[in-house]
């Protein structure tokens, strides 16, 4: 077995693939390794349409030997320990392996403990997340028989921040045909301020929000869950104002409780995770040791290389980004890296390519319509020019529902993992 590479990547999921395929084409000859320890590539935005009941799992799931890119060695192992002095990392089996370039793509850590009561709830059939199990999701869908359906997300950064309230659509609309949604309280709790950061799409979003009467709770942060009850607890966050009890939703058994936490009752509850770095991130020396990107990989937002070790670059969720954790944005990152890695190896040069913090949520809404949200850095709307002549992204489209269940994962398997866009 080898023991030096060229390039090393850490992780064989969409990052580790992308930038692996992308080097490939631009450097047929240079020694490549991607460490990954499992057998399975999966295809995770498709789990929203799964848990929603209208795309098969199955079908999310690729052999990870028919997705390494040939020429790409791939050593099936964990990477442990990084040791970013001596360009070495240590695997759980395969002993160390030394590197020139380091690529860190090792996704993103559901940390199931940090959420009180999340462990014990998901084992029950009220409790469910397309973050976890998307065909639970649909399960539990199928068995509701009304009353509140309850939508959250933690205070963490997520992956996909917008998955959390595209399952909800899709249920709204579920419930709907199946003569349930007159029994049914719908209701979307999230810490943050607003439905969606860029105000185009959000306008849009608050507009549906309305119209099909879903109660939208800004500013509650779930902090524990009592599965014996069926009770989520919420922190009202607001940093300006402390709760209005006049604000409490009688129908939903919402009520104020000793520590002024807001209690509500749930009949089925999904929710996405909190979520971390992974814990040898977390642990390295390329974590941001405190402030509010403790524990995500360091790395500069533009060049995505690590600010002390020059031959070391982020790539997707373990990366701190101010941006939304997607695939997309992985698809504009990989150049970006591909690109000053290339041109370091070449003319020993600082790198030179910026990502602009693109990432895309392509927001369904219902079976058959869905928002194509692109932005960048700051919030500011980043559609697609070509895109922008035939179609309003920011209004629910039928044409962008194809794309999302058809056009999206055949681009994915067919041209993004094979280095072609
Ligand atoms: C419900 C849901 C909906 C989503 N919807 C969308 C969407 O509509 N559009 C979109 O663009 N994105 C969407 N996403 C997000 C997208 O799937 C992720 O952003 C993307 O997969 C992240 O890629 P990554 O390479 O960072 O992580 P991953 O693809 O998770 O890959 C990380 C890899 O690292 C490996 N790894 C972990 N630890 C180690 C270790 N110690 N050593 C070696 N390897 C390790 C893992 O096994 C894994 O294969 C969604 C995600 C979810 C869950």
């Amino acid at each position: 077995m080898k023991t030096h590479y060229q390039v090393l990547i850490i992780g064989g999921g969409t990052g580790g693939i992308m930038t692996a395929a992308q080097f490939r084409r631009k450097r047929p000859t240079a020694s490549i390794a991607i460490v990954e320890p499992n057998e399975d590539h999966w295809y995770q935005p498709a789990w929203t349409l799964v848990g929603a009941g209208t795309f098969d799992f199955e079908a999310t799931r690729r052999k990870e030997s028919t997705v390494i890119p040939a020429g790409v060695d791939w050593i099936k192992d964990k990477a442990t320990v990084f040791l970013p002095e001596e360009n070495k990392i240590r695997t759980e089996k395969s002993g160390e392996i030394s590197y020139d370039y380091l690529i860190v793509s090792a996704g993103i850590k559901m940390d199931i403990d940090a959420l009180p009561g999340l462990r014990e709830a998901l084992q029950t059939d009220f409790v469910c997340s397309n973050y976890l199990d998307p065909r639970k999701t649909y399960r539990l869908l199928k068995n509701f028989k009304g009353g509140n359906a309850i939508f959250t997300q933690p205070t963490t950064p997520i992956r996909c921040g917008g998955a959390p309230q595209k399952i909800m659509y899709m249920a709204e609309e579920y419930l709907r045909k199946h003569g349930l949604r007159e029994k049914t309280n719908i209701l979307f709790a999230t810490p943050g301020s607003v439905i969606f950061g860029v105000k185009e799409f959000a306008d849009t979003l608050n507009s549906i929000i309305r119209s099909r009467k879903i109660i939208f709770k800004p500013f509650y942060a779930p902090v524990r869950i009592d599965p014996v009850k069926r009770e989520i607890i919420f922190k009202y966050v607001n940093p300006n104002a402390a709760i209005d009890p006049n604000s409490l939703n009688g129908n939903l058994g919402e009520s104020l409780n000793d520590q002024g936490e807001v209690v509500m009752k749930y009949d089925l509850l999904h929710l996405a995770p909190p979520q971390a770095a992974p814990d040898f991130i977390q642990s390295s020396p390329f974590a941001y040791q405190d402030g509010p990107n403790k524990g995500w990989m360091e790395v500069d937002i533009h060049t995505l290389q690590h600010p002390r070790y020059r031959n070391v670059f982020g790539v997707g969720d373990a990366a701190a980004l101010p941006t939304a954790k997607t695939g997309a944005a992985i698809r504009k990152q990989a150049p970006v890296v591909v690109g000053n890695i290339i041109h370091l190896m070449e003319h020993k040069q600082e790198a030179m390519q910026q990502y602009s913090g693109y990432s895309s949520c392509p927001i369904v809404t219902g079976y058959g319509k869905m928002l194509l949200c692109e932005f960048k850095y700051d919030n500011v709307r980043d559609s697609d020019p070509f895109l922008k002549r035939f179609v309003d992204t920011t209004k629910e489209q039928w044409s962008m529902w194809i794309l999302k269940k058809y056009g999206l994962p055949w681009l994915y398997w067919n041209m993004m993992l094979k280095g072609r866009m």
